[in-house]
């Protein structure tokens, strides 16, 4: 049972990590016919729902982008910046999905935001009472660890709809603004899709990280 819930959900991540290579690598070859660049589609976005006071940066590295509330910034990874593939425009406009969830108070991007440091405490702090409890044999004590640890598990809960709904929200202007059109949209919604399922891998990952935690705890218990 404790190998099962180790190679599932490492068979899991792997397969959507190797999903999502693939769908990058396949629709970095299509070029949308409109020729925008992912930061000019991503600007034009912005603008067209008052929010051109966001700005756009180029950052390191492969699928690094990201929206940070914060310094209100989209940070788009080299290929997504300057290219006018169907992946940069699919990956740039998810990121504008993102701010105007922030602009709307859409529910479940507001609790992502509130949970971020009570989750950063709560984890750290879970994994050092549940090691303390194991260590001494206090039983409850490492249950209490573990049920704090979940609260990652929540975060990345939360998450999931976060990230459908910023796809969504992404397609519905690209069309709505021209950017691409309406024969295009299949290859943007493959790749979004691709994108959604890696956080999906990491939730389930964590779920059952916990749950084999918890079956380990409650056999040294007996
Ligand atoms: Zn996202």
């Amino acid at each position: 049972m404790d190998l099962l819930l180790i190679i599932i959900p490492a068979i899991l991540i792997m397969v959507s990590q190797w999903y999502i290579n693939s769908s990058y690598a396949k629709y970095n070859e299509y070029e949308v016919e409109s020729g925008i660049t992912g930061s000019k589609a991503a600007r034009e976005i912005l603008n067209a729902n008052g929010l051109s006071d966001v700005k756009i940066v180029k950052i390191e590295g492969t699928l690094t982008d990201n929206f940070n509330p914060t310094n209100n910034t989209i940070s788009l990874s080299n290929d997504i910046y300057s290219g006018s593939s169907v992946a940069a425009i699919a990956v740039a406009a998810h990121e504008c999905g993102h701010v105007i969830q922030h602009k709307e108070k859409y529910a479940p991007i507001v609790m992502r935001s509130a949970l971020v440091p009570v989750v950063n405490i709560a984890s750290k702090l879970g994994y050092a009472i549940m090691i303390v409890g194991v260590l001494s044999s206090i039983f409850n004590m490492a249950i209490i660890g573990l049920v704090l640890m979940c609260a990652t598990l929540i975060f990345q809960l939360v998450t999931l709809p976060t990230e459908f709904d910023a796809s969504n929200r992404a397609k519905k202007q690209l069309i709505k603004l021209g950017i691409i059109t309406k024969k295009e949209l299949p290859k943007v919604s493959s790749m979004l899709y691709a994108a959604a399922m890696t956080y999906l891998a990491s939730f389930f990952a964590s779920f059952t990280q916990m749950l084999r935690l918890f079956l380990q705890i409650n056999r040294r218990n007996n």
